[in-house]
């Protein structure tokens, strides 16, 4: 955990949030700023800064990530389809420094990204 770190202190629980999903390893929450009928945030529970600092002594979060995701889109009605995004760095347009994957859903989206 980073004291500094916005999403470990939504984690910790001293910032509020809406809770979809935990388990051991991850922690999921309604983006605040909903960019889609379901826009849910999924933070792995270990403070990693970015997709950029994904290694083998980690990556087991990022897995247990996809594992929660394919549970929630279920949960959220997504069984259409639905989108997983995760912004890396300055140009990739990361706003807040511990690693998240954004999950989409509830609209057909369209089929580019950008
Ligand atoms: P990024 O731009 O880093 O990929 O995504 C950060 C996301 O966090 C944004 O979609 C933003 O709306 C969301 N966000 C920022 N602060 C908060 C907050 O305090 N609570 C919640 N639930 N979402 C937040
Ligand atoms: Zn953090």
């Amino acid at each position: 955990m980073n004291e500094n770190c916005l999403f470990c202190k939504i984690i910790g629980g001293s910032i509020p949030s809406s809770k979809v999903y935990e388990d051991e390893y991850v922690y999921a929450f309604r983006d605040i700023n909903p960019q889609a009928p379901v826009h849910v945030l999924v933070v792995p529970k270990a403070h990693i800064a970015s997709a950029a600092e994904i290694n083998t002594d980690n990556s087991v979060y990022v897995a247990k990530c996809f594992e929660a995701i394919t549970k929630i889109a279920a949960s959220e009605g997504l069984g259409s389809g639905y989108r997983v995004i995760t912004n890396c760095g300055e140009d990739g347009g990361q706003s807040v420094m511990h690693l998240h994957f954004h999950l989409i859903g509830g609209v057909k989206l369209g089929e580019k990204i950008i």
